[in-house]
């Protein structure tokens, strides 16, 4: 724990402190969002307590390395911190490492610990995030079940991967298909089972689950496409197997889970706060209660290119809405309407995806699959809603531009690769 000098802070940020300014700050959750949260209050001057409780051991930290770079031991879980320590520490925060909030009581506005402690609010952010969705079917209790989400996670994995190892993936979206390819890469067979016809069902459109389905079948994983698992057990050599519906026992090294997250808003739903699939916030950041705030993975909120309620699970959107809480909670203007950003790693492949496709989009096409590279775009009319490609982050922060702009865009050209983005 590091203890806040008020003269330090008092120094340091010489014009913070209105009467009316919350004077104690408590965020929950040390995470991406949390971390981002904790320094904008700082950087915005804010020089009252600021209590950041997380019950990971970990100063706060970005996810996205843990299932490669990490994962692999290319790099250590240290490279992921979000700020080093000396940044760290110069916030002059109260970080309450390994700790867990029981309650939150909204009536003495106060944050009850599961040690007894009592901490008093004048603003909350909420950064709870989730955690990896658990597969609760025969057998479960009976082997080793992955997960990756948390560094413990990715440390626990790690050594089971290798030449000769064998690591079944139950899911076939992002996390199961980036642990499946740093799998391979580091020389396991990997097979990947999927509930659903195609990969990244949820989040992507047909085509960019075919050339995903063509990326892991060329680099030897086996895919495994509208597969039920029933259960799981322990073979008489003592390795895990998972059992499929068909009646197939997959035998391997590793299982690893990776269906997907829920939300950790236990807390806010207790505590009678509006909760729909995770915490429903406002573009100001505000739950249902306006001293208490949401962001991250948490956080449900309405999003205009959507057209709807989103809760979004991104690096972009637990940097941004944590950035935002923050700023709101000091009283500022905030309006966080972000056109969703969504970016996975996987063999050297980039897939970005900005806004949401959705089938009532029409579909314009840049480029050829076969070179690896390639934009689809999703117009409503003329004007460009979506755009998603490989290998294409150069056209996409074009096409970023087009989407946010709103400006009707002529297809043809769009789809012409000898008209430079640049002039569409
Ligand atoms: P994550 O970010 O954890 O990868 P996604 O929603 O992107 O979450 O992907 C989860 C994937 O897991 C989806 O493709 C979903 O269809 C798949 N899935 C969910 N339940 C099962 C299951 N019981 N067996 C196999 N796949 C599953």
């Amino acid at each position: 724990m590091t203890a806040v000098r008020p003269e330090v802070a008092a120094a340091a940020y010489p014009n913070a402190g209105a009467d009316t300014a919350p004077r104690t700050i408590v965020i929950i959750g040390a995470g991406q969002a949390g971390g981002w949260a904790a320094q904008t209050l700082r950087s915005e001057g804010f020089a009252g307590r600021l209590v950041l409780i997380g019950d990971e051991m970990h100063p706060p930290h970005e996810r996205p390395p843990l299932s490669k770079a990490v994962l692999s031991g290319a790099a250590l879980p240290e490279t992921a911190r979000l700020m080093k320590s000396e940044a760290f520490e110069a916030l002059g925060l109260e970080w309450r490492a390994g700790a867990q909030v029981r309650r939150i009581d909204r009536t003495v506005k106060e944050v009850l610990l599961t040690d007894g402690e009592a901490l008093a609010y004048d603003k909350l952010i909420l950064c709870t995030g989730g955690r990896a969705r658990r597969l609760a079917l025969p057998g479960a209790d009976q082997v080793p079940l992955h997960t990756l989400r948390t560094i413990e996670d990715a440390l626990a994995l790690a050594p089971l991967l290798g030449p000769g190892r064998s690591v079944v993936v139950v899911g076939g979206g992002w996390i199961g298909l980036e642990v499946a390819a740093t799998a391979r890469q580091q020389g396991a067979e990997v097979v990947v089972v999927e509930t659903q016809s195609r990969l990244c069902e949820r989040t992507v459109p047909a085509e960019i689950s075919e050339h995903l389905l063509a990326l892991h079948r060329a680099q030897g994983t086996r895919v495994l496409l509208g597969a039920g698992v029933l259960g799981f057990a322990q073979a008489a050599d003592g390795r895990p197997e998972v059992l499929l519906a068909d009646g197939v026992a997959l035998r391997c090294d590793a299982i690893v889970i990776g269906i997907g997250l829920v939300p950790n808003d236990e807390l806010a739903r207790e505590a009678g706060l509006e909760c729909e699939g995770g915490v429903v916030v406002d573009a100001q950041c505000r739950t249902s209660d306006p001293d208490i705030l949401a962001a991250g993975d948490v956080a449900v909120a309405p999003n205009p290119w959507a057209g709807r309620r989103l809760r979004l699970e991104s690096w972009q959107n637990a940097q941004e809405q944590g950035i935002a809480a923050a700023r709101s909670a000091l009283g500022h203007m905030v309006d966080y309407q972000p056109l969703p950003w969504f970016w996975s790693d996987q063999y050297g492949m980039n897939l970005q995806i900005y806004g949401i496709p959705t089938a009532a989009h029409r579909v314009v096409r840049r480029g050829d699959a076969a070179d690896g590279s390639f934009v689809l775009f999703y117009l409503a009319g003329d004007v460009v809603q979506a755009a998603i490609g490989p290998n294409a982050a150069r056209d996409l922060r074009f096409a970023r531009r087009l989407i946010e702009q709103r400006k009707p865009v002529d297809a043809e050209r769009l789809a012409d690769m000898g008209t430079p983005m640049s002039k569409i």
